[in-house]
């Protein structure tokens, strides 16, 4: 008799989740990505017991097709993402399909959503990846709610772990309470924008274990595309790591002249080489070391032991 069994699809699928989704902050995260995908130009956030009892964000971006219901808590169901090969100029934060399905596999989850041209909003409760019941008519204004109840009550240690609500707001508002960055160059011909939450201590090596399993609070684009590259996450991890720092959201935009640039994209890795790098690297390590010092308030590096 052998010894390997499958896993039920439930287990895989609450595991797989729960890596995605560590903290209530991770799930703020994903929807107000989504939020910002839609074109919203208003987001409104709502948590109750740190995110635990709920957490609700508002948008008035562009909604979802009330066919779309179907597959909008599917895994690697997106409308952002095609074909393989769009991977090389995706213009938005999400385009796995991964979130609202991780949510719907640890919380319960409703979505209102009206399009600009629908009569009235439409809502679904999803609980597993599936609409637990047909979509109905709903009141909204054009945009999309969505509420997650309950997170993390089929993972009971996780929830329990999460006891200390005052921490989890705390993570929560650190990571709304976004700095805009901005920083231009005539000589060096490039323009640096971007948001970024306010820093945080990484103190215990736990937290530090499960904020690296927070992959994605980075984004970076160069001139609109998205690029999975490290070029302008190193200077900003340089300046956070030297202090003990950790960031629960940044995004990053490099305006760059396209003649200066060559993206040589491979859709899983892509490597950015532009003429005076290094220069430019350097102002926007020394542009981002004076906001967390002069705006966040942090001191100077100290000497690396
Ligand atoms: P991804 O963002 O990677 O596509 P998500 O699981 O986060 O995956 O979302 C799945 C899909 O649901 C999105 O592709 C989008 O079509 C739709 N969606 C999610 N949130 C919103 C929103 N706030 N407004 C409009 N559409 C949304
Ligand atoms: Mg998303």
């Amino acid at each position: 008799m052998g010894k390997i069994e499958r896993l039920p699809e439930d287990v895989v699928n609450r595991m797989a989740a729960g890596e995605v989704l560590a903290r209530p902050c991770n799930a703020i995260k994903e929807l107000v990505e989504n939020s910002l995908d839609a074109g919203a130009t208003e987001i409104m956030v709502n948590v109750q017991s740190a995110g635990l009892k709920s957490l609700q964000v508002t948008d008035n971006g562009k909604g979802i097709d009330r066919e779309d219901f179907e597959l909008v808590c599917e895994r690697f169901a997106t409308s952002k993402l095609h074909k393989f090969e769009d991977l090389m100029h995706m213009k938005t934060y999400g385009f796995r399909g991964e979130a609202l399905a991780s949510l719907s596999h640890v919380a319960k989850v409703n979505i209102v959503s009206k399009r600009a041209t629908d009569n009235c909003a439409y809502q679904g409760n999803f609980l597993d990846g599936k609409l637990v019941a047909p979509t109905r008519p709903s009141a909204g204004r054009t945009g999309t709610c969505i509420t997650a109840s309950d997170l993390f009550y089929n993972l009971p240690t996780r929830r329990n772990k999460m006891a200390a609500h005052g921490e989890e707001s705390k993570a929560i508002y650190d990571m709304l309470t976004v700095v805009p960055l901005s920083l231009e160059s005539a000589a060096l011909k490039f323009k640096f924008t971007g948001n970024v939450s306010k820093p945080v201590a990484s103190a215990t090596a736990k937290l530090a274990q499960q904020r690296k399993s927070n992959r994605s609070f980075f984004s970076v684009f160069i001139n609109g595309r998205s690029v999975r590259c490290d070029i302008l996450k190193h200077p900003i991890d340089e300046v956070l790591q030297t202090r003990g720092l950790f960031c629960q959201f940044c995004s990053l935009h490099l305006e760059i002249d396209e003649t200066r640039i060559d993206v040589n994209v491979h859709p899983t890795k892509s490597s950015v080489i532009f003429l005076e790098k290094e220069e430019i690297i350097g102002e926007i390590r020394a542009y981002f070391e004076k906001v967390v010092t002069e705006i966040f308030g942090f001191e100077e590096a100290k000497e690396a032991e």
